[in-house]
């Protein structure tokens, strides 16, 4: 007998943070195809390739049906019943806890889970485990953001929505290839360009698919954003640009940054993020002149060892020139995975709690105590590990158990070889995911079958901080189950009942929506019914008091004095500097038509075609100093490993610097992973890896040379 399903359910894409939203035809239990909500308010029935092919990512021949299990790793995962799987685990976690303690044991979530779902992990690792070893895979994608929102606005979580996209005079991205990225709404932004109705700035050291559309493409160097976002506020200030009432009233920090400020003139930042100095005064011009102003950033900010440093550079321009809080205007941090933003609502990384609380503040934890029932002194003020120092603990022992939800590190995560010695040397990896295999189920001793989102309830927070229901469409396969049920089940085997008898993801939501009353990503008055009958909303949506779309209209800020703070962020040393060995510098990303890891999209021939293998992109000058030609097999040589590819001579790309797309792994192109060589130093603040920023070397495969690039080409 199947469930009877609705035909036509309203649902969402899985991939991006854009959030569109998705109508599944059905004929009952299958699945026959998605299409646009055009109701949707995040992309009013357009889809993008990945998001318009979704329906074949459901019944492949790799979705994780059953559980599964071995005892070590040198026996096979044999299948086994759900109860069988749930009892294992539970009493392998027990065992570990007994002998090492709760914070022997760690969690490693996703933003691609549901917000029920990250809810429910996160409270029983963080409440009734009792480890705050919780971190997610949002700490690679959107810490320094968040972290560089919370230091300059006193919150995370953008001010800005998508209706501003149509308002604005000028749209400005900075380490951004939305076009590939986010592109539903990259493609209002740019039919506004098109249209001679906005002007566009694109930042970046490649000539990417944004550049395309933009009046003027900024080739930076890696890693000079920040310079580069000093160096446009001082010629603001010179100008007489800035807005003196709003610094006045509305901020703190100024004659600090006014000071900071000095140090950029614009010879010296164009000199050092390696553009003309007529195009960097000619892109101050353009700014200056717009009344209203976006500026999205994402991956080539955030993944850099001083990404919260640049988010808050790109937040002082806004404070700065008033040109925050009010239609058109504000600084737009893009997300990059669906439900970051729920996951960061719910608190699910190392740091935080739900409601935009943190750990190390005593009266959050009393807050969430009480909440959740507990006594007094029950959550751990210690902070956790980041997802860093959480792989490094599991490699000298002090983390022996892993619970992995929804992600697959052993592709993801920089410096590979490291994480693949923490997950061998773990005495426990569980891993739940809708695919089988992945790279992380090679380490795994437990595997535990989930559902997609179209085969369960639950919500996604997207970008705008717009929570989206999604409603079942039709049933998961096999013994497939929502992640919050696992869960569940687990703690349920390990004798934690109370506190853990959701029913069903609306129950979680009604519970994980009363954490957020009277915080700054206020949704107390959301529920599951209220989203189905009207449609998505954004947050803040409180109980008490009216919805917003924009933030920060009032020119207030959730700090202690009210004010948003100016910092004055000068740079650091880079973290994995060029020398003669490593002369080029490796940057990686997305392609439009992949996601992540290809766990889904490697199954859609649709989009292999269009993307269809790894590649090296590299600019022709570079090549011929190495003597390589288009298509010639190379090593990518780091100080921590190596990956190879095929090169792509591309004049797009900057001398100097070579791309790697991040989609190809292990299970699709042996030895071809940039993460063999992408580097695990963090942004001291946020913790979040530089992934963009990598000390490489290029040499032929073939003839096994070691010719490098001269010094002299990137200085
Ligand atoms: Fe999905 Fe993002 Fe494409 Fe929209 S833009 S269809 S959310 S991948």
């Amino acid at each position: 007998m199947w469930e009877q399903m609705p035909e036509h359910v309203k649902t969402l894409c899985p991939y991006c943070g854009v959030g569109c939203g998705l109508i599944a035809d059905t004929d009952g239990p299958r699945l026959l195809r998605v299409r646009g909500d055009p109701d949707h308010p995040a992309n009013f029935g357009k889809l993008c390739p990945k998001g318009a092919t979704v329906a074949q990512t459901v019944n492949t021949p790799t979705r994780l049906r059953y559980a599964m299990q071995r005892d070590d790793l040198y026996d096979d995962l044999t299948v086994c019943p759900p109860h069988t799987a749930v009892r294992e685990a539970a009493r392998r976690l027990d065992s570990i806890i007994q002998q090492h303690g709760p914070q022997a044991v760690a969690f490693y979530l996703s933003g691609q889970l549901t917000t029920e779902s990250q809810y429910l992990a996160n409270k029983f690792a963080k409440a009734y485990l009792r480890t705050n070893h919780v971190d997610s895979n949002s700490r690679l994608c959107m810490a320094s953001a968040a972290q560089g929102m919370k230091l300059s606005l006193g919150s995370d979580g953008p001010p800005t929505c998508y209706a501003d996209i149509e308002l604005a005079d000028a749209h400005l991205f900075v380490g951004s290839n939305a076009a590939h990225c986010h592109p539903v709404l990259f493609d209002r932004v740019a039919a506004r360009v098109q249209k001679g109705k906005a002007r566009c700035i694109v930042v970046d050291p490649r000539r990417t698919a944004t550049a395309e559309i933009a009046e003027m493409h900024l080739a930076v160097r890696p890693g000079t954003d920040l310079i580069l976002m000093n160096g446009l506020l001082r010629l603001f200030r010179d100008v007489g640009k800035i807005d003196k009432d709003y610094i006045a009233d509305h901020t703190e920090g100024w004659p600090e940054l006014n000071t900071l400020l000095d140090q950029y003139p614009p010879e010296f930042v164009a000199r050092t993020c390696g553009i003309p100095y007529e195009q960097l005064m000619a892109a101050a011009r353009i700014l200056i002149e717009s009344e209203r102003l976006l500026t999205y950033w994402t991956m080539g900010v955030n993944q850099t060892v001083h990404g919260t440093f640049t988010s808050n550079a790109i937040i002082n321009l806004h404070l700065a020139t008033g040109k925050i809080g009010k239609p058109g205007c504000g600084p737009f941090s893009l997300t990059g995975q669906p439900n970051a933003m729920g996951g960061r609502d719910v608190g699910y990384m190392s740091h935080s709690l739900p409601g935009y609380r943190s750990i190390a503040e005593p009266e959050h934890r009393r807050q969430m105590e009480q909440l959740w029932g507990l006594p007094a002194g029950a959550i751990r003020d210690e902070i956790g590990y980041d997802a860093v120092r959480l792989f490094e603990a599991m490699e000298s022992g002090e983390i022996r158990a892993v619970w992995i939800i929804g992600s697959n590190p052993a592709a993801s995560m920089p410096n590979l070889p490291r994480v693949r010695r923490a997950l061998e040397s773990a005495e426990l990896v569980i891993v739940q995911d809708a695919y089988y295999p992945t790279e992380t189920t090679s380490y795994a001793h437990i595997v535990l079958p989930a559902a997609l989102n179209l085969e369960q309830d639950g919500t996604f927070c997207n970008t705008e901080r717009r929570v989206t229901l999604m409603q079942k469409a039709v049933p998961p396969p096999g013994d497939a189950m929502p992640d919050w049920w696992w869960v569940k089940q687990v703690a349920a085997a390990m004798g934690f009942t109370a506190g853990l008898r959701h029913e069903n993801a609306a129950q979680i939501f009604d519970e994980f929506a009363r954490t957020t009353a009277g915080r700054p990503n206020d949704q107390s008055a959301m529920h599951h019914e209220l989203l189905r009958v009207k449609g998505p909303q954004q947050w803040p949506y409180p109980a008490m008091g009216r919805p917003s779309e924009r933030r920060y209209t009032d020119g207030k800020f959730p700090t202690p004095s009210g004010k948003a703070r100016l910092w004055a962020r000068d740079l650091g040393p880079e973290a994995d500097a060029t020398s003669l060995e490593f002369p080029l510098l490796l940057t990686t990303g997305r392609v439009l038509n992949q996601w992540h890891t290809r766990t889904k999209t490697g199954n859609v021939d649709q989009l292999n075609k269009m993307d269809p293998a790894p590649f090296i992109q590299m600019h022709p000058d570079d090549a011929r100093e190495l003597d390589l030609s288009d298509g010639d097999a190379v090593f990518v040589r780091s100080r921590r490993g190596k990956c190879r590819g095929t090169v792509r001579l591309d004049a797009n790309a900057s001398p100097g610097v070579v791309f790697v797309p991040i989609h190809w792994n292990e299970l699709w192109a042996p030895a071809s992973s940039p993460n063999e060589a992408t580097t695990d130093d963090v942004d001291p603040l946020s913790k979040q890896p530089g992934l963009k920023c990598c000390a490489v070397s290029i040499s032929a495969v073939s003839a096994n040379r070691t010719e490098q690039l001269p010094l002299s080409l990137i200085e």
